[in-house]
């Protein structure tokens, strides 16, 4: 393919750093399995501003992590295709690149952090060396000048004696550091857009909130635009700017953060904020969500959300699937009831 593009290989970000980084729209993907035609993403559209923090939520199976790696270009093929849409980096379609292209954006500008920091990170070299070798291969820099990069970025994200750690493998960090080297790695050079894949999702409570507020305080020095994708409504109330929630490849609920949560306008949004522990409803039984998403080979007409939902009704299980309406200023929902659902408290 031809790209009509000419890209900064040497990964310079735009030095403003404002407005749209990354535009998906109407992103289409599909698994062709033995099972069938598994529709995991169906029509995504959203934007992240440099500066700004975009929270991705949802169930597992819902269609966020296959959307970060479309947008990554690291998509399982096959069985995964992106089947339409574009995605586009301040304004040039990543899926018209070549893939020589593609790697270019997706070293320097666009960088991603997965939810297991093991399996990401090469075993058998020390963190410093996997530094150090990024720094070499993008920057052109020697073995000595990456290295004492290497020692700044492990200090940056706060890993204790940094001159000494870089000698180590990463099974000698512990969970939490380990996704502090993972948070450096992606970070050297200097992304645009950070997209964290459920970052925290293997840690215990208290790291989880170290690394959060690593990540808010490096994405806010930095301007990067960072898309958070996660299952845990509690982890984004702090950090986000805007949530969209994705249900069944779909986005059905798109909002600044604080709209989101004191007036969720679906009812799959609702469920989810109301399954998040409170301190002030202690002693309380936690509600969970009834039934389980629906399988990609076989979701439901009308609305994907029917068969679990309460205020359900006849023409929520026929077709065409629910456009996101307009609720209030930069807030929509997918969902034909959504006046009742923002009255119902
Ligand atoms: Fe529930 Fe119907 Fe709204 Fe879907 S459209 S969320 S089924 S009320």
């Amino acid at each position: 393919m031809t790209a009509d593009v000419t890209l900064d290989v040497e990964g310079v970000a735009d030095p403003s750093r404002t407005g749209p980084a990354l535009e998906v729209t109407d992103l289409q993907v599909e698994f062709r399995t033995r099972a069938g035609l598994a529709h995991a993403v169906n029509g995504v559209t959203f934007h992240v501003d440099a500066g700004e923090t975009l929270a991705i939520l949802g169930e597992s199976g819902c269609g966020k992590s296959v959307t970060a790696q479309a947008v990554m270009g690291i998509l399982d093929s096959p069985p995964g295709f992106v089947t339409g849409g574009q995605i586009r980096y301040r304004g040039k379609d990543l899926l018209k690149m070549s893939e020589q292209q593609r790697r270019a954006v997706r070293a320097n500008q666009i960088a991603m952090i997965f939810q297991d920091a093991l399996s990401a990170l090469n075993p058998v070299f020390t963190v410093g060396f996997q530094l150090a070798e990024l720094f070499r291969k993008h920057r052109g820099m020697s073995r000595a000048e990456g290295r004492k990069r290497a020692v700044e970025l492990l200090d940056l994200v706060r890993i204790p004696a940094a001159r000494q750690r870089v000698r180590d493998f990463p099974h000698q960090f512990s969970g939490g550091m380990r996704q502090r080297v993972m948070i450096a790695m992606a970070l050297a050079l200097d992304p645009e857009v950070l997209i964290a894949d459920e970052p925290t999702t293997a840690l215990d409570v208290t790291v989880q909130a170290q690394i959060m507020s690593l990540l808010a305080e490096l994405q806010r020095e930095r301007q990067m635009g960072l898309i958070l994708i996660t299952h845990d409504m509690g982890v984004v109330a702090d950090v986000a700017d805007r949530i969209s929630v994705m249900y069944a490849g779909r986005m059905v609920e798109q909002a600044p953060v604080h709209e989101v949560y004191a007036r969720p306008s679906h009812p799959y949004t609702k469920a989810l904020l109301e399954s998040v522990p409170r301190l002030d409803q202690k002693g309380r039984q936690l509600s969970v969500i009834q039934g389980l998403p629906p399988t990609l080979t076989a979701i439901p007409p009308g609305c994907a959300f029917n068969p679990r939902c309460r205020y359900a009704r006849e023409e929520c299980r026929q077709p065409p699937v629910p456009p996101l309406y307009e609720v209030a200023d930069r807030h929509a929902s997918a969902c034909h009831f959504w006046q009742e659902v923002r009255q119902d408290d």
